[in-house]
């Protein structure tokens, strides 16, 4: 018999199941609002053209393709760095920040989740709901995943007391993964106060604030003001993480570019947090690829091209905050009973629509669009051709 006959068939992927539905699927309307990557109005995958630009520069220069280092590549970890933290941090300027080149998002989590376990840490805190990756990068990480209350489902707001009052209740030093902007999946983020109020908690709970810094730039168009929490929690004393992608706010997904940073008390201590983070790479990947990492060094080491940047990605955030105005009214045209006010006053890649399973899943069979079960709509998937079709199926769902 084969080594493998006792393999059982594995349940798709949740997130990434729903393109292969899709994409088997022949009904000429169909719609893809399942997987968080972004299409432009025509429904097309977008390169930036100032990405475009940085990989024509980068292939006239003939560069070679030698191994980069365990921690990548160290320009762009620099920029990284900056581009997260600012140029006027002073744990950066001080050199107290440790930072790799990682897989992407996905990447860092993991290798962050590992080198957690291997330094005690049993547990993790992640809000309820999260990205649905979170939770199984975590466990095979090594680490039990704990829950906090985030989002109310009956006001469709944050559930800010009760957050606050798990945060009271986690053990001392535990590690809390917070989503640095555009909640995944809900876009609801917490205010300036909020944030404030969520680091005192942090402070007196001696809790290590765990950033997931997946779409900075891409929520409000300002990279700046998408950093915020991250940066008030470094000026707050916070000894943070943050982990990086560049997956969605360069349109870099499969790239798989990201960094991994860890804030120290000094410039040693960075140095030998940065020697254990290698440790957790080496046997894991050896090193990460480098074409994404040249590309995002071209960009932001030139104000120019960075300056492009900001205004591209300005213009994806907008097409999509303008995609929320439009399934709203066009719900409200239809005559829809139901409040869908939160569909504009969150933020980010996603609209948490509230849709139960079964409407979910009506949605799929008698409309054919695709999204997650959890009633999460990808806004990036939806444009000025399809918004229409997808207000009257919902409405259809939820009337
Ligand atoms: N974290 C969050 C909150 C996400 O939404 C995503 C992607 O959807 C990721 C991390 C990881 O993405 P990637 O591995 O492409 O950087």
């Amino acid at each position: 018999t084969s080594p493998w006959a006792h393999f059982k068939m594995a349940p798709p992927d949740p997130i990434i199941g729903l393109n292969e539905a899709y994409n088997s699927d022949d009904f000429p309307d169909k719609v893809n609002v399942g997987v968080g990557a972004y299409r432009c109005d025509q429904g097309m995958p977008f390169v930036l053209p100032v990405v475009m630009e940085a990989e024509k520069a980068i292939i006239a220069e003939e560069m070679d393709h030698e191994y980069s280092g365990i921690a990548g590549c160290p320009d762009f970890v620099n920029l990284a760095l900056k581009f997260v933290y600012g140029d006027d941090c002073a744990a950066l300027q001080e050199g107290r920040i440790a930072g790799v080149q990682t897989l992407s998002g996905t990447g860092g989590l993991r290798v962050f989740g590992e080198t957690l376990a291997t330094f005690g840490h049993k547990h993790i805190y992640v809000p309820d709901p999260t990205w649905g990756n979170h939770i199984p990068i975590f466990k095979n990480a090594g680490l039990e995943v704990r829950k906090y209350r985030y989002y109310d489902n009956d006001s469709c707001s944050l559930d800010f007391s009760n957050l606050i009052d798990d945060m009271r209740a986690m053990p001392e030093g535990s590690c809390i993964l917070l989503h640095a902007c555009a909640h995944n999946p809900t876009g609801m983020d917490p205010t300036v106060d909020q944030w404030k109020e969520i680091s005192n908690v942090a402070m007196e709970k001696n809790l290590l604030p765990f950033f997931d810094s997946a779409y900075q730039g891409f929520a409000s168009g300002d990279a700046r003001k998408d950093a915020a929490a991250v940066r008030m929690f470094v000026e707050d004393g916070h000894n943070i993480a943050v982990v990086q992608s560049f997956s969605k706010n360069f349109g870099l997904y499969g790239q798989r570019i990201g960094a991994l940073s860890v804030v120290a008390a000094d410039p040693e201590e960075a140095k030998r947090v940065l020697s254990q983070l290698k440790v957790h790479i080496r046997p894991s990947y050896s090193n990460p690829p480098r074409h994404g990492a040249r590309i995002v060094t071209k960009i932001l080491s030139d104000p120019e091209k960075t300056n492009d940047f900001v205004h591209q990605c300005m213009g994806m955030a907008k097409r999509i905050d303008g995609m929320r105005y439009e399934l709203r009214q066009a719900l409200e045209d239809l005559g829809s009973g139901r409040s869908w006010d939160h569909v504009t006053s969150q933020i980010g890649m996603f609209a948490y629509s509230g849709l139960t399973k079964d409407q979910v899943v009506a949605l799929r069979e008698k409309h054919h669009i695709y999204c997650t079960l959890d009633g999460r709509i990808s806004m990036a998937g939806v444009t000025s051709n399809n918004v229409e079709y997808i207000a009257r199926a919902i409405h259809d769902v939820t009337g």
